[in-house]
């Protein structure tokens, strides 16, 4: 998107000089930030990342060395604005960086070949996605990773490696394929939704996605699941790649504003958040009308199961304890908290324990988790040890994002808790 040039920032996709100025350096947020408690970093904390833009926009520094390190340093968790009394989004102007880091200091050949085939061919294609998995669901089913792990030669090489691999969980056939386009509402019908299908959730916890289906059918609704559907354009926002997540962006709004539903609804808060963001992302292109009315209808499932009211008679018990772990793109993006924890409270049998700083970024945030292995690593630990002293049966979340990293981080710490997502426990209380 063309507009006036900024200081040294290119014209194309710069963060607003008023998103620098709100800042007025009293350091509420530093408490927040885990990258600035890790290194106790002014410029690794959202008061030094804004500094340090604002420098660029002023031309005062070019678009440094450092100023691309804090642009993907920064976990994007969005911590610092819930604390921030300014409304300073230090997170989003991170991200909006990443788009300078590839226009002002781009990436060897090759590696801006790769990033561009994953970005712009494979993630807006659902066909080309799920073909790529493939292997890898081969590689569990002919027990070679089995094998693997057992043999630990992974570990011989980069962290990050051994981690992603790790980090897989079993997989399934997509679940795009197997989803009825309608699923019908059971018993008294409340209304319909259409549900926002995430490539994450598709591809490796298809088995939590239908679940979410089949609550919101049992709690009355009817579910249309358009198979046309793509990528939210989360991956690309995150990588710096704004012009792919606009395409993305109108292709699921013009597709979902079609539909006759009550509201959309995603069990993945990487997506609702992306969503909710298209009103931004999208706003010199559309319509401002038709970007209220996609934004009001996006829901996290928790947010709209609040709203309309949980059907909560014929829940079965779960006699467990559980705690809960809020996701960043839930809790800061969305201002979505108190939800989750109402659904978990209304599963009869359920011991909630509630543990310490439960919005502290579980170290995820896309690819951060690999990109600084010991730095997430160090985060994680942080909130493993708050897991461990609820002394919980069951951790819960409520994006795929977290799962992945909590999964991996209780087994590698010898663990046994499971982490469930939020509708995987409340599937679990649902008859049928
Ligand atoms: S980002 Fe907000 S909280 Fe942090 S120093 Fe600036 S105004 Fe204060
Ligand atoms: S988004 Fe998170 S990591 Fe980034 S500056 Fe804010 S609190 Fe720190």
């Amino acid at each position: 998107m063309s507009k006036e040039k900024l200081g040294n920032f290119t014209e194309r996709d710069a963060p607003t000089y008023e998103s620098m100025l709100q800042c007025m350096r009293c350091g509420f947020c530093l408490p927040t930030c885990p990258t600035f408690a890790l290194t106790g970093r002014e410029r690794s904390s959202p008061r030094g990342r804004v500094a340090l833009a604002r420098a660029v926009a002023e031309g005062k520094l070019p678009f440094s060395e450092a100023m691309k390190e804090e642009a993907y340093f920064c976990l994007d968790c969005r911590a610092c604005t819930s604390a921030c009394p300014s409304g300073v989004k230090a997170g989003e102007v991170m991200e909006i960086c990443r788009s300078q880091v590839h226009q002002q200091r781009p990436l060897p050949k090759w590696q801006a070949g790769f990033r561009n085939f994953i970005l712009q061919k494979m993630l807006p294609d659902p066909d080309l996605l799920e073909t790529s998995m493939l292997p890898a669901r081969l590689y569990q089913k002919l027990g070679i990773q089995w094998l693997v792990r057992n043999s630990h030669f992974l570990k011989l090489g980069p962290k990050w490696i051994d981690k992603a691999e790790g980090m897989l969980p079993e997989l399934q056939q997509p679940l795009r394929q197997r989803l009825p386009e309608l699923t019908p509402a059971k018993g008294e019908k409340r209304g319909s939704v259409a549900f926002f299908l995430g490539c994450i959730m598709t591809l490796m916890y298809a088995e939590v996605s239908k679940q979410t289906v089949r609550v919101l059918s049992h709690q009355g609704f009817d579910v249309l699941t358009p198979k046309q559907q793509k990528c939210c354009g989360a991956p690309h926002l995150t990588e710096g790649d704004r012009e792919t997540a606009r395409r993305l962006a109108t292709h699921n709004l013009d597709l979902f504003l079609e539909l006759d539903v009550d509201a959309i609804v995603t069990d993945c808060a990487g997506c609702g958040s992306a969503l909710k963001e298209y009103e931004e992302i999208l706003a010199q292109r559309q319509d401002h009308a038709r970007l209220e009315r996609f934004h009001n209808k996006i829901k996290d499932v928790s947010e709209f199961l609040i709203e309309v009211g949980l059907r909560s008679d014929d829940l079965q018990p779960v006699n467990k304890s559980v705690t809960y772990h809020e996701p960043c793109h839930l809790c800061h993006a969305q201002g979505i908290s108190k939800q989750p924890r109402e659904l978990i409270k209304a599963i009869p049998g359920i011991e909630y324990r509630e543990m310490k700083e439960a919005s502290w970024c579980c170290g995820s945030a896309a690819t951060f988790s690999l990109k600084f292995t010991e730095e997430s690593q160090q985060i994680l630990d942080r909130k493993l040890q708050n897991v461990t002293n609820t002394e919980a049966d069951i951790l819960v979340t409520a994006n795929p994002g977290c799962q992945l990293q909590l999964a991996w981080g209780l087994r590698e710490a010898g663990m046994s808790q499971p982490v469930l997502h939020l509708m995987e426990l409340l599937g679990e209380a649902t008859p049928g």
